[in-house]
């Protein structure tokens, strides 16, 4: 897509610096990292999100995040890694290009604040009834 900074990415007319690629994929550093390490994996076709992506893309991404973090955790001594798709601009999806992330946290790194939500019970009759909402529309 001509507007799209990911897709001038793929094509090389923005330059990035590369982690790993193939026919399908690019594993890139992210210019704005929250964490040593912060990796982006996207699909080489343009596809904005979890709605469009075709099943053979996410699933490229998905085994390209194995050797990605496999690789983080040789490289970085990662003890943990944070995989995280924002999905939409109600989520702060900013570019519009379908990305994985990949943040790695060392044993000695604080807390990643996304990642560390206070666990409160919820109403189990809500929660059942919400399930049963989705269930029913999964085809
Ligand atoms: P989002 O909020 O859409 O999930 O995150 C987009 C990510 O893309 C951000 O973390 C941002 O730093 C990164 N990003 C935006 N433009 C560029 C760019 O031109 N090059 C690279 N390497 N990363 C970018
Ligand atoms: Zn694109």
């Amino acid at each position: 897509m001509a507007d799209c900074i990911f897709c001038k990415i793929v094509k090389g007319d923005i330059p990035c610096t590369k982690v790993y690629e193939d026919e399908k994929v690019l594993a890139f550093a992210d210019i704005n990292p929250i964490a040593d390490g912060h990796t982006l994996i996207i699909p080489k076709n343009h596809t904005e999100n979890i709605w469009e992506i075709s099943g053979e893309d996410l699933s490229a991404i998905h085994l390209v995040s194995i050797k990605v973090a496999k690789a983080m955790k040789a490289a970085l001594n990662s003890v943990g890694i944070a995989l995280l798709q924002l999905n939409g601009s109600a989520v702060n999806q900013v570019v519009m290009h379908y990305h994985l992330h990949l943040i790695p946290r060392r044993a000695d790194d604080p807390k990643l604040a996304l990642t560390s939500w206070e666990l409160k019970p919820g109403d189990m009759k809500a929660i059942e009834e919400i399930a049963s909402k989705i269930a029913s529309e999964i085809k």
